[in-house]
């Protein structure tokens, strides 16, 4: 700070601004909202006036606006160009037509742009004419790209810079680029230009590489609660067919809305894939493995079209900034709760209620442990993933508030939400004291009788007194704990032992996953530790997401409740934005988002005026549209 520009700027106060620049005006005219959210506000007067921020806001919190609501206020202040730094080229196309469309010069510059294509967007640039430029960060280390910025800035037309994603400059982060660790020039070489960075990655290590590899000492940072409340947790235990319990729970709850699945293995995603199609879901694989082009083509019929189940390996998600995915399901459990939120993090971004489903039993338990006991990590680096595992099991086996501990890992304290799926039906629980030190005995006995080791199987088996070929030729029969367990049934031997095992009392060995005792278990088998388990249930009834009542098979549900003749005009209202949308070449909801439709559909406006009124109508797009959508509703 303290140079001239930055003092100059540091001064341009929201009440100094021409009423044409106001935040609050440019919020209303250019998005069509009427109000800021949260921190977007006292964010947007800091980077008006010329301060660095750093913006820490979970996904679907709203951080474009956080910047583009500078850059739009800034430039109608003469302040030139803001350069939008973000690693997701794929993604640069769509976020430039948002803003077109909603009447906003922008433009990108990256390898797909053709010389002549390049060479426009630059005269556009360095006229400062363009109000937001996105480019990649590679662009930035580029000398003839740091040749035009100098021209700008020389003349006073390089406003702003806004770097998305900027988790990706820490090696902590689950995104590094090694790209971004060259944005710290942008400090160096325009000191008085203020920055802003965004992420959505909450946690300390994270923040602490941004602000010193990007040079934000002196930057505000703004940190806002990472709970995503209309987010629906639930965690259902696995029975013998994951699938179609998946099935099931897309079939009753998300008939034809878009959703992501997340498997572990390639295998599995392209296995799941088939298997939904077959079942009559529009499922789509992505993953690495695929063509690249094979990839793109159903990541882009995902953001394209309305219901895409896309089924898929971590390796899809980043950046994926489509507003209306109304779920994310696991079929196997992310490594530990930080992937867990990322993931689930990508329902729902538009605020209407979203499903976060996730099916989880005990080979999953035993698969996350042995990828952590057999990846050639250091010790001290596994047991910190030991650590992070151990946090998410459990959330995954709790009684209680799902989001309460989720928030909580985030160090944040909240009460009982009352849309998690333990809030809505508490499980009921038992006392799985006895039963645990039935097991372990078991497994002791097992090792004494000849130091053989057995799996989950053959113990429930033993335990339950079920006579097989195994138990025969290994004489168990004559142990002193078989039959003991006869009067529960397999699934909660299940639970006891996934829960042992979640708890460390129990492990895995070897390819066979035989199971072996660990120091601890001896307190457990003293009945000295409790052991309080849920009764496994069996798919539990729930209230559907308060949606519209209206929504059978083979209609796309609204994300409001409608009643049938706004539903009629809902879907007659989608019917139109997807020919606009084609025709643009863009996404749906770059046109309108679904809330917007259906906000539409439900007030039924009969003038401009009242068209106008609906939140996510801006001034350009009533300009363009207003008149079509009045002739469509009728
Ligand atoms: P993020 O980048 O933080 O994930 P976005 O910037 O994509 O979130 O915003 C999420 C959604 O919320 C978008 O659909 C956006 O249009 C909407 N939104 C953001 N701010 C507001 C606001 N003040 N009023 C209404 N809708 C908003
Ligand atoms: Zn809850």
């Amino acid at each position: 700070m303290g140079s001239r520009g930055r003092t100059i700027a540091a001064s341009m106060k929201s009440a100094d601004l021409s009423s044409d620049a106001r935040p609050q005006h440019i919020l209303h005219e250019v998005f069509g909202y009427s109000a800021f959210r949260g921190a977007q506000a006292d964010i947007v007067d800091h980077v008006v006036a010329g301060g660095d921020a750093l913006v820490l806001m979970p996904t679907g919190g709203g951080k474009s606006l956080c910047y583009q609501i500078p850059a739009i206020a800034r430039h109608r202040s003469q302040q030139g160009v803001t350069v939008v730094v973000s690693p997701l080229i794929a993604l640069m196309h769509d976020q430039v037509g948002a803003l077109e469309e909603a009447g906003v010069h922008a433009a990108f510059l990256n390898s797909s742009l053709s010389g002549e294509q390049a060479a426009h967007v630059e005269r556009e640039m360095m006229s400062g004419r363009l109000v937001m430029l996105y480019a990649a960060p590679e662009r930035i280390t580029n000398p003839r790209f740091l040749a035009q910025l100098d021209s700008l800035q020389e003349r006073g037309l390089l406003s702003l810079f806004a770097i998305d994603e900027a988790h990706c400059v820490s090696q902590w982060g689950h995104d590094f680029r090694s790209e971004y660790l060259a944005l710290s020039l942008l400090h160096e070489r325009y000191p008085e230009v203020p920055r802003i960075a965004l992420t959505a990655t909450a946690d300390d290590l994270t923040r602490a590489d941004i602000i010193e590899r990007l040079r934000l000492e002196e930057a505000r940072i703004f940190i806002s609660s990472f709970d995503r409340p209309n987010i629906r947790y639930t965690i259902v235990e696995k029975d013998s067919k994951p699938r179609d319990q998946l099935l099931r729970f897309i079939q009753d709850e998300h008939g034809e809305d878009a959703g992501v699945v997340y498997c572990q293995s390639r295998k599995k995603v392209d296995e799941t894939a088939d298997w939904l199609v077959s079942a009559g879901i529009k499922a789509l694989p992505y993953h690495a493995g695929l063509d690249a082009a094979v990839r793109q083509r159903h990541q882009d019929r995902f953001l394209r079209e309305d219901s895409i189940v896309m089924v898929a390996t971590i390796a899809f998600g980043m950046g994926i900034d489509k507003p209306d995915v109304r779920f994310v399901a696991h079929l196997d459990l992310p490594k530990n709760i930080e992937s867990y939120y990322q993931e689930t993090g990508r329902a729902g971004r538009d605020g209407a209620p979203a499903d976060a489903w996730m099916t989880y039993g005990l080979a999953d338990v035993v698969n996350q442990r042995r990828m952590i006991d057999e990846s050639p990590a250091g010790e001290e680096f596994k047991k910190g993933q030991r650590g992070k595992l151990d946090a998410l099991l459990a959330l995954a086996e709790a009684t209680d508030c799902r989001r309460v501990r989720l928030l909580a890992y985030f160090g944040e304290l909240s009460t009982a939400c009352g849309n998690c799926d333990n809030c809505l039906v508490p499980p009921a629980t038992w006392d799985g004291t006895d039963a645990a030190r039935k097991l372990l005995s078991c497994i002791y006995r097992f090792h004494q009788n000849g130091g053989q080791r057995f799996g989950a199987g053959h113990l429930i088996d033993v335990l339950r007194g079920k006579v097989t070929d195994k138990v025969t030729q290994y004489g168990h029969q004559s142990l002193s704990t078989w039959g003991i367990g006869a009067d529960l049934p397999e699934t909660q031997w299940r639970a006891v032992l996934r829960q042992l095992i979640a708890l460390g009392h129990v492990f895995t060995e070897g390819e066979y996953m035989t199971l072996a005792l660990a120091d601890s278990a001896r307190a457990v088998l003293k009945g000295e530790v409790q052991l309080l388990l849920r009764v496994p249930s069996v798919a539990p009834k729930r209230g559907k997401l308060s949606r519209s009542s209206g929504t059978g098979k083979g209609k796309s549900a609204a994300p409001i409740e409608l009643d049938e003749d706004a539903m009629e005009r809902f879907e007659q209202l989608k019917n139109w934005r997807a020919e606009v949308a084609k025709e643009h070449g863009l996404p749906a909801y770059v046109i309108f988002q679904n809330v917007t439709l259906a906000e539409m559909a439900r007030q039924n406006p009969q003038s401009l005026d009242e068209l106008a009124g609906i939140s996510g109508v801006g001034a350009k797009k009533l300009e363009a549209y207003g008149e079509e959508i009045l002739r469509v509703l009728g």
